[in-house]
């Protein structure tokens, strides 16, 4: 039966792991709610995600509330399947009452709450979580459009493997995770790749001997709160970890991929008369990002002697400087370089389509303080930097959570 206007404390939009620690903390507190599901519960993964793809977090890093890994391998990184099981399994633990296949296309104010509209009923809710994800839609710059006609283009959402892309080079657009991973892939698969390299944040994944996530978690890094840091809107803006989870626990960095034959060049910039443009900031950004692991390096340092850990672990390295060849092409013609297809891995953002309260500001971002919305009774959960630095990953969701669920019961009474 398609419900009409049910009533419900609060309604969750979205059944990925945030909208379930959501559900989980909601339930704890005998909170009256349902999550509606455009999809299944773990949607994006199941849809969204590359075959080879496994978590560049480690096992362990999943400590949902009620929840975590208890298997042999903590140290290991899931892969989709594993994943997408672990995510099911949250959800069945506490029995979350998810409505699967249920689209949100509208959420609007009525009276003191909200009226939830979606394919297949209504709600209306006092609260609301918005709990959507970061990851909707692709960043495609306009300059997409100018790219020649008979060239094949694709997002890093829509690849799966490399037997989707024709015989030929790629451009890959992008060198955070998602990119390195989709270029080593494609390289090792035989098709020649070009890199367009903008900002990026280049890491170790093992550091004197221990998990760079490991040090970064126990060194306080993933816990890092929005409301300490100075230019918050920045930072919430920062790429991913340039990481990738493996059984062999390579890093993916730059230098990697040059020497499995990958060509860097500068951020695509424009397209002209069929030309590709790159900027010329390759030195530069690879500087930048170079400092900036290193600056890393120096707080897990700092913390591992403040920490006496210093006779127990390997000592402290750096690792070589990103090498860049002395005069990268600032253009390229594609059909003479034997570029066949591009692959924009430039970022995802979320999709807010639906949301008929003003609470978006001019770039189409929610307003908020650390998940408290602009609105009274609304939440947000699995941003980049929500409230803190580990917001978007799985295991940050716990805290950020809980934190949400103790406002809301207090706005509800
Ligand atoms: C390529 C990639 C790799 C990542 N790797 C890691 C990793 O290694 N470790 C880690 O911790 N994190 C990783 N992340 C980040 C993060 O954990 C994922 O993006 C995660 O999916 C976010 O969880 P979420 O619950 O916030 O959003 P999602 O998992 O995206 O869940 C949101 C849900 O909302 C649903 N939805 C959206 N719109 C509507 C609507 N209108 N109506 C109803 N339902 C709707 C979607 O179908 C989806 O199921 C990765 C992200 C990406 C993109």
């Amino acid at each position: 039966m398609i419900p009409r206007n049910v009533r419900k404390t609060t309604v969750v939009i979205g059944a990925g792991h945030a909208g379930l620690a959501m559900s989980h903390c909601l339930t704890s507190r005998s909170i009256d709610h349902v999550v509606l599901e455009r999809g299944e519960v773990a949607n994006s993964w199941k849809t969204e995600r590359w075959d080879s793809l496994r978590l560049l977090t480690p096992n362990w890093q999943s400590r949902l509330p009620g929840f975590g890994y208890d298997g042999d391998d903590p140290d290991g990184f899931r892969s989709m399947p594993e994943t997408i099981r672990f995510i099911e399994q949250y959800a069945k633990s506490f029995s979350s009452p998810v409505h699967a296949h249920t689209t949100v296309t509208s959420v609007r104010t009525e009276g003191d709450g909200y009226q939830i509209t979606t394919d297949r009923g209504e709600w209306q809710a006092r609260t609301v979580v918005l709990a959507t994800g970061a990851c909707n839609l692709p960043v495609v710059p306009a300059i997409a459009a100018a790219l020649p006609a008979d060239m094949r283009t694709l997002t890093s959402r829509d690849y799966r493997n490399p037997d989707q892309i024709e015989a030929g080079g790629v451009l890959v657009v992008g060198a955070s995770a998602s990119g390195t991973q989709i270029a080593e892939e494609l390289q090792r698969s035989g098709r020649p790749v070009t890199l367009a390299v903008g900002e990026h944040i280049r890491a170790p994944r093992t550091y004197r001997g221990r998990d760079i996530k490991w040090w970064m978690d126990a060194a306080g890094v993933m816990n890092d709160r929005y409301d300490e840091i100075d230019d918050i809107v920045r930072v919430r803006n920062v790429p991913s970890l340039q990481l990738a989870g493996s059984d062999d626990r390579r890093t993916i960095d730059l230098n990697r991929l040059t020497g499995l034959g990958v060509r860097l060049v500068g951020r695509l910039a424009g397209v002209a008369n069929g030309k590709l443009q790159f900027s010329g900031s390759l030195r530069n950004v690879c500087e930048m990002s170079d400092l900036k692991m290193n600056r890393l390096l120096e707080r897990i340092d700092a913390w591992a002697t403040e920490n006496g850990l210093d006779k127990e672990v390997e000592p402290s390295q750096r690792l070589e400087p990103t090498r860049v060849e002395a005069s990268p092409p600032l253009q390229l013609d594609p059909r003479k370089a034997g570029i066949k297809t591009v692959i924009w891995a430039a970022g995802l953002r979320p999709d807010y389509s639906w949301l008929q309260v003003p609470v978006l500001d001019r770039k189409g971002r929610v307003r908020h303080d650390g998940g408290v919305v602009d609105a009274p009774g609304m939440y947000l959960l699995g941003l980049p930097f929500l409230r803190r630095r580990k917001s978007t990953l799985i295991d940050g969701a716990a805290d950020d959570a809980r934190d949400l669920t103790a406002h809301l019961t207090q706005y509800l009474s």
